[in-house]
């Protein structure tokens, strides 16, 4: 029952941009659904906020920064990460948006799965890979996009250009619209940020 309700959840947001109806919900998981919902929350599939999902990475179901629009839906990306995934999770190409944090400047990208956007703009990832679920909400507010790396903020994190960025989301969710899908272990996640050029402790690496 938990992968079903896990399935429903992802499949509707990639789907349509919005979580099953709470109808939809209780049909597959009934009385359970609280605990379904948190043991989902304790295997990292979902964040939730007062008991309700805000996060089912990439998607999110309040806004954390970013709008994803392709021709005919609109998600909400929970992150830079989850924003710059989401076209490729999804298979469309997508515009992303955003407001760059320290300026207010617009900022927005046609994302696709063929190449990534050029620009100035640089991602910046304030919580380091092994702390990012101690409060993953807080990890995601705090992966965003700046105009130009004149705009970060002094302090810890990392910094990742356009390019980077784009090779990261690339394939970090594969499968997750698949029914039976599992997390990658440590071993295989470093692996992956290797291959996309990610390296330094930030990463475990
Ligand atoms: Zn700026
Ligand atoms: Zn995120």
């Amino acid at each position: 029952m938990i992968e079903d309700l896990r399935l429903a959840i992802f499949t509707a947001l990639a789907r349509t941009g919005r979580m099953p109806s709470p109808e939809t919900l209780r049909e597959i998981a009934g009385d359970q659904l609280p605990d379904a919902l948190r043991a989902l929350a304790a295997a990292r599939h979902l964040a939730l906020e007062n008991g309700t999902v805000a996060l089912a990475h990439p998607f999110a179901t309040r806004t954390f920064g970013f709008s994803v629009m392709s021709h005919d839906t609109l998600w909400w990306g929970g992150c830079a990460w989850d924003a710059f995934a989401i076209p490729h999770l999804v298979g469309t190409d997508a515009l992303v948006a955003t407001r760059c944090p320290t300026c207010d400047a617009a900022l927005a990208w046609v994302v696709d799965r063929t190449a990534p956007p050029t620009g100035p703009a640089v991602a910046h990832f304030l919580v380091p890979l092994a702390r990012m679920w101690d409060d993953v909400i807080h990890t995601c507010e705090n992966q965003r996009l700046y105009c130009s790396a004149a705009c970060i903020p002094d302090g810890p994190g990392t910094t990742l250009d356009l390019a980077t960025l784009w090779r990261l989301a690339s394939h970090w969710y594969d499968g997750r619209l698949e029914r039976g899908y599992t997390r990658r272990d440590a071993t295989a996640a470093k692996e992956y940020f290797r291959s996309v050029g990610l390296a330094g402790e930030f990463w475990g690496l």
